[in-house]
């Protein structure tokens, strides 16, 4: 097992790589932009093959392009079903969905669909680790602007990402609060104030927390997990 967070300071970014030593096989979720000499290097240091390049989200404005990285490294750019691409981006992407499996090694990476920072936010669910973008990170990614449905957080928040064990590290695209890290444990004690209320009275919230969001779109109950 091999794991390395990859911090951007100047964008304030967290990317991770992830790999199995045995099988050489690796991953990277979220690289930040101006690290691909870095990862590369990472990469030919533990003579590591990079299978896929994972992105948890992109926004509108998003020029956070793995083109180049893809293209050293014949990766394969994953996003979920309803993401845009980065801008610039040359690659054709491969899309999931909820459920899907990717496999580097003999490691397994569950995506998960997460939608409400952006309507096609994925988490990567890897042994006991989460990688879920910005789902915790409200009000501290300025891109998601105008992007962020409420109703769809809330159910991802409730239905999705708090029934997984108290024990999960999360791993989030920003500090939270200026950690790099927290269990889902703490994060659900930090979040029972605004979840206990009603979806609607946390759509409310989150509205008035983020006065320049644009009105929500009220999604369907999400399916189960
Ligand atoms: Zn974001």
């Amino acid at each position: 097992m091999y794991f390395h967070p990859l911090h951007s300071p100047d964008s304030s970014l967290i990317g991770y790589l992830l790999a199995d030593l045995d099988e050489q096989e690796a991953v990277v979720i979220d690289p930040p932009p101006r690290q691909t000499e870095l990862i590369l290097a990472l990469l030919t240091e533990r003579s590591l093959r990079l299978c896929h390049v994972l992105r948890t989200h992109v926004h509108r404005v998003d020029a956070a392009d793995c083109s180049a990285l893809c293209d050293c490294t014949s990766a394969q750019l994953v996003v979920g079903e309803a993401a845009a691409l980065p801008q610039g981006c040359s690659r054709e992407a491969v899309r999931v969905a909820h459920g899907t499996r990717l496999v580097f090694g003999n490691e397994v990476v569950r995506v998960l669909s997460t939608p409400g920072h952006t309507p096609g936010c994925l988490s990567y669910l890897w042994r006991d680790r989460l990688f879920c973008g910005d789902a915790f990170d409200v009000g501290s990614c300025c891109a998601g602007d105008g992007e962020a449905d409420p109703g769809a957080l809330f159910d991802t928040l409730t239905r999705r990402l708090f029934t997984l064990p108290e024990q999960t590290l999360v791993f989030p695209a920003h500090p939270i609060k200026g950690r790099h890290v927290a269990t889902l444990g703490e994060l659900r004690a930090r979040y029972a104030p605004r979840l206990q209320q009603s979806r609607d009275g946390f759509i409310t919230d989150m509205m008035q927390r983020r006065p320049r969001a644009t009105t929500p779109r009220i999604a369907a109950p999400a399916a189960g997990s």
